[in-house]
């Protein structure tokens, strides 16, 4: 066994279906008076449902969240909390309103409980991305890490069939790049590996039926693995071609992740063959680059950039952006192969390494 040091992280899990009805007394547990229910405006009326049935327990809505938690949002948020007399938030949806949640948490201190409603992995982690005047500046600190987190599997089988695949392709990745992290550990690696089984299992039964309780259940029990994952140890890579990809050609979160992940894998499986044949073995497949590759064609993902509106001409500077600002990864950045790897996923080619 090699050396290595776990830090658990404080938050209490929920999971099931039905669970849902326990956010009142999650509320009172928290010690709290009455939250502030956060949603996006597509959410609303699940938002103003929950809030009904809370009773006492709610003190308002904002259903004003959106992605890349925009800091002037958080602000009007604030004030409608302030003006609600809230005292915690709740929050229910995906990233963009567990973010906002986040957001006020790192302001206020205020409590958050959070009810995910895709399989980002936000709920788990104590990182933050926020946006003002169109720059991104994220942190991880403990003061966003949610208190409660409660999973309940009705709420995600309306999640619609292709964000279900690609914001499962985005928690496989939180998976893979735990699995080759500098400061990765047994722990994390048992899930990460566990992750990837209960997505390669899932996503083809919710393509096949997204109302199939079984295969949602199985896939949010990826999603929390995956958000632990991404918690607890540094990602590589795949995240930061991402984080580039998304800041410079305002390409979709969870669709670049999809399109990039089996080309970020290939460049760091010769130096991370440990972490490859835990994910061949999870996906059953021989090859797990070329096996997330093909996965995500028999899903009906998208495969390529030029499909999510990245401009051929943006490789070179995509290139360019990845190199700088040197961040640990298995395999060293050679510019060339990181060139070669965004031109792949461009044109939406097998991956090599
Ligand atoms: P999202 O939260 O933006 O949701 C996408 C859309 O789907 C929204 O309109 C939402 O209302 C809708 N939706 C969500 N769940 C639904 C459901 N069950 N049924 C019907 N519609 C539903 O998307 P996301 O991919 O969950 O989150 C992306 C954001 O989260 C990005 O900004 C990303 O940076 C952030 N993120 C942050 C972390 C972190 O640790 N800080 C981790 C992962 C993602």
């Amino acid at each position: 066994m090699e050396p290595f040091v776990y830090d658990g992280l404080p938050c209490r899990v929920i999971f099931g279906s039905g669970t849902l009805d326990q956010v009142a007394d999650e509320i009172g547990r928290l010690v709290a008076k009455a939250a502030l229910v956060l949603s996006t405006p597509e959410q609303e009326s699940a938002a103003r449902a929950l809030a009904t049935s809370l009773g006492s327990r709610a003190a308002g809505v904002f259903p004003g969240a959106t992605m890349h938690t925009p800091v002037d949002v958080t602000e009007t948020a604030l004030k409608t909390m302030k003006a609600s007399g809230a005292d915690c938030t709740v929050a229910l949806g995906g990233g963009s309103t567990i973010g906002l949640g986040k957001a006020i948490a790192l302001r206020t201190g205020a409590p958050q409980l959070a009810i995910p409603t895709t399989y980002a992995g936000s709920e788990m982690t104590p990182i933050i991305g926020e946006t003002e005047g169109g720059k991104k500046t994220t942190q991880r600190t403990l003061k966003v890490l949610p208190r409660t987190v409660i999973y309940d599997v009705d709420l995600t089988l309306s999640l619609p069939v292709a964000l279900s695949v690609t914001s499962g392709m985005n928690s496989i990745a939180h998976a893979v790049e735990a699995l080759y992290a500098e400061n990765r550990n047994p722990i994390i690696s048992m899930m990460a590996e566990e992750c990837v089984r209960a997505f390669a299992r899932a996503l083809p039964n919710i393509v096949a039926d997204p109302k199939n309780r079984e295969a949602r259940s199985d896939a949010l029990y990826g999603a929390w693995l995956g958000g632990a994952c991404l918690g607890a140890v540094g990602m590589a890579l795949h995240h930061k071609l991402c984080h580039v990809l998304g800041g410079s050609f305002n390409l979709p979160h969870a669709e670049t992740h999809t399109v990039v992940l089996p080309h970020a894998l290939a460049y760091n499986a010769p130096a991370a063959v440990h972490a490859a044949a835990a994910i061949a073995r999870a996906m059953g497949t021989g090859d797990a680059a070329l096996g997330l590759h093909e996965f995500a064609k028999q899903l009906g993902a998208p495969t390529s950039l030029r499909e999510l509106g990245m401009p051929q001409d943006g490789i070179e500077r995509a290139a360019d952006i990845a190199m700088q600002n040197p961040y640990w990864n298995p395999r060293p950045l050679e510019r060339g192969a990181i060139r070669d790897l965004i031109a792949r996923a461009w044109a939406g080619d097998p991956p090599t390494a």
